[in-house]
């Protein structure tokens, strides 16, 4: 048993060692906070899926000036590159390129933070709340206590496509950011990639640069294609947090976007985004995920301008297809996958005969169904549920996870994608490390001293 001030002395467990935990892990470490850092792939170790890509194609889909680690230190990316040029600034740096700036951060703050730091290779399994300190179990047996627990679990993998999952691994890629993704091309004729986002894209591009020469359809419910970030940097005149709500607060954007262009009135929400999604009630949450999500996506959520240009000289080749549909069966006749899907707006189907079928649905957010032992424990226990939309965890606004009876819990704590319920902007970098150094304020007390005029 440990006492309250013994548990103090205890690490916060970080489940979870790419871009979230590892950040969090670091700014605990400069407030000389112990810290247990569990990452199950020691290859992912501060990079994560997102980072930890090892084709070179993969850029960051963000401009090096706005992917430094900390909010306190925006030019701490471009040092570490030494980029001192504005149009390097502009640059989309491979995301490995950016893995190895991470796992260098880390490196260096285990470095300083000594007995303070330490970093487990294994998986955690679940966690035992009954005593006075927490105890994190991993799937190899052995046990941690901790003072709390901080779950940094990141995107979980696509959503199982119920059409899809009969089909023989063969034939199927249920995971695209499985390193394994793109191999075993040769005599494969025509893929198919069903999703259109960011994941899609990647797919695409690897497909081509692993030597694929043949046709690509990308199939999506409407449709849509990200579109390219502008090829220089970006303008944008900040403006006041909009009051507007709904459908006003769109015409307002518009209006905005005739003006100044669609990228600086969408990039000129940024730093609102957060707030506008906690004052819609959840009704209004709901209509905007269902009506406009797409929309939104595209629109933020931006490829490197060389990408696009990739993507689109693919199109003009005729290599590449973008089909709005919606898929309604996949058979495996003969080797190949026959595949029927419903064009948007039509009634009749197609068809298409496909060498192989790439999943890039999105991650799934149903925690009734992720594959993640830690998950399914803390869900028999009642420890966590759903946020209103299904989309992550249910948590408060500093993080702290709420229970099946929705009460906030001190000891066990989210971060990163899976907390996107709450703020809704919780999935790149620059929001992410926002939420981590505030978090790690607050787990150290440092909100009350330094840094606050008090
Ligand atoms: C393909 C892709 C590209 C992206 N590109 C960009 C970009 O260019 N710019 C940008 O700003 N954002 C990008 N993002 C957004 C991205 O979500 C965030 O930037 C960030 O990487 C999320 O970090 P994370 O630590 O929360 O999740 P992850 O990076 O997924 O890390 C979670 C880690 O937790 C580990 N883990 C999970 N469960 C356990 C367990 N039980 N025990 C131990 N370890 C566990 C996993 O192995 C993994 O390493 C991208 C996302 C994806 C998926």
């Amino acid at each position: 048993m440990t006492s309250g001030n013994a548990a103090h002395d205890l690490p916060i467990a970080i489940v979870g060692g790419g871009f979230s935990g590892t950040l969090l892990a670091i700014n605990l470490l400069r407030y000389g906070v112990k810290v247990a850092l569990i990452e199950k792939s020691s290859a992912q170790l501060a990079k994560g899926v997102a980072f930890g890509t090892r084709r070179p194609e993969h850029l960051l889909n963000v401009r090096a000036s706005n992917m430094s680690a900390f909010p306190d230190d925006a030019g701490h990316f471009l040092r570490w590159m030494n980029f001192s040029a504005t149009d390097e600034a502009n640059r989309f740096v491979p995301r490995l390129t950016y893995g190895v700036y991470l796992r260098d951060v880390l490196v260096e703050a285990l470095g300083k933070a000594g007995s303070n730091a330490q970093v487990i290779n294994g998986e955690a399994v679940s966690v035992d709340f009954a005593g006075e300190a927490p105890r994190l179990h991993l799937a190899d047996g052995e046990v941690l206590d901790c003072r709390s627990v901080a779950l940094a679990l990141g995107n979980f993998p696509p959503v199982p496509h119920p059409v899809l999952e009969a089909l023989p691994d063969s034939l199927y890629r249920p995971d695209p950011w499985d390193a394994k993704a793109v191999e075993g091309l040769a005599g494969l004729d025509h893929v198919l990639v069903v999703g259109s986002g960011l994941t899609a894209a990647d797919v695409v591009l690897s497909l081509g640069s692993a030597g694929f020469a043949g046709k690509m359809t990308v199939l999506s419910r409407r449709g849509l294609k990200p579109l390219s970030h502008a090829p220089s940097g970006p303008v944008v005149t900040p403006i006041s947090d909009p009051d507007k709500r709904g459908s006003a607060l769109v015409r307002e954007v518009r209006e905005r976007a005739r003006d100044v262009g669609w990228r600086a009135a969408v990039d000129a929400l940024r730093p609102h985004t957060q707030n506008i999604w906690r004052r819609h009630s959840v009704e209004a949450q709901a209509s905007f995920l269902r009506h406009l999500r797409p929309y939104w996506d595209i629109h933020r959520h931006r490829l490197a301008p060389s990408v696009a240009e990739r993507l689109e000289a693919l199109e003009t080749s005729g290599r590449l297809r973008y089909v709005a549909g919606r898929l309604s069966s996949a058979e495996a006749v003969a080797g190949r996958v026959l595949v029927s899907y419903r064009l948007r707006g039509e009634d009749g189907a197609a068809m298409i005969e496909v060498d192989r079928v790439y999943n890039c649905a999105g991650p799934d957010c149903d925690l009734s169904r992720v594959d993640a032992p830690i998950v399914q424990d803390l869900l028999a226990q009642g420890l966590i549920r759903s946020d209103a939309h299904a989309l992550g965890l249910d948590v408060d606004h500093l993080g702290r996870v709420r229970d099946a009876g929705g009460a906030v819990q001190d000891r066990l704590i989210a971060v990163g994608p899976i907390t996107k319920g709450e703020a809704w902007e919780t999935v790149a970098v620059p929001d992410i490390r926002r939420q981590v150094w505030g978090l790690a304020r607050f787990l150290a007390d440092a909100h009350w001293v330094g840094g606050e005029g008090l």
